[in-house]
């Protein structure tokens, strides 16, 4: 299947205006077009649905969320970040694991099962991909997935 991530990612980010406008949170985008990959749509809408829904939850209210997508060497990088307070380094290591949610989430409001991240690593690997997470404590949080781009 050749996908359209351009497409695919703007079309999440437009979708995601609603869940982010009425709590005041500036989300943006800056998605390079034609950015074409192979691989499964589904599977690879579910990955930024998960980052976006992520994004979004772990923002207070009045923050940013932004979406980048640019070519680099033969692969496509996609970078979603959020302000907030972030993930402490020693978490960091275990979010891509089934089931994990950091301690103070787990009773929080925002529900989840902590499946998200491990879903989202296991179709980015199908991929031939990456997924990682930088975060600076009470900062900005940001997911960084590379794929190949079909050349
Ligand atoms: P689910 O995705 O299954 O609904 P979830 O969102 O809790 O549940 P994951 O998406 O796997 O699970 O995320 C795992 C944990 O990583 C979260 O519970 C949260 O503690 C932390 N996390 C994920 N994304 C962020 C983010 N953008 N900012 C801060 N913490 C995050
Ligand atoms: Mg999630």
């Amino acid at each position: 299947q050749q996908i359209d991530l351009s497409e695919l990612l703007s079309i999440l980010v437009e979708q995601f205006q609603m869940m982010a406008e009425p709590r005041n949170i500036l989300l943006t985008d800056n998605i390079e077009p034609e950015l074409m990959i192979a691989g499964n749509a589904d599977y690879l809408t579910n990955v930024f649905l998960n980052l976006l829904d992520n994004a979004i939850k772990y923002t207070p209210d009045g923050g940013k969320v932004t979406v980048k997508a640019q070519p680099q060497a033969e692969q496509v990088y996609i970078r979603v970040s959020n302000s907030g307070k972030g993930i402490a380094p020693e978490n960091l290591p275990h979010l891509f694991k089934r089931f994990y949610r950091v301690e103070a989430d787990r009773s929080r409001h925002t529900g989840g099962t902590g499946l998200g991240l491990a879903i989202a690593y296991e179709i980015v690997r199908l991929h031939k991909g990456t997924i990682t997470v930088e975060s600076e404590v009470n900062q900005t949080t940001t997911f960084t997935v590379s794929l190949p781009l079909k050349v």
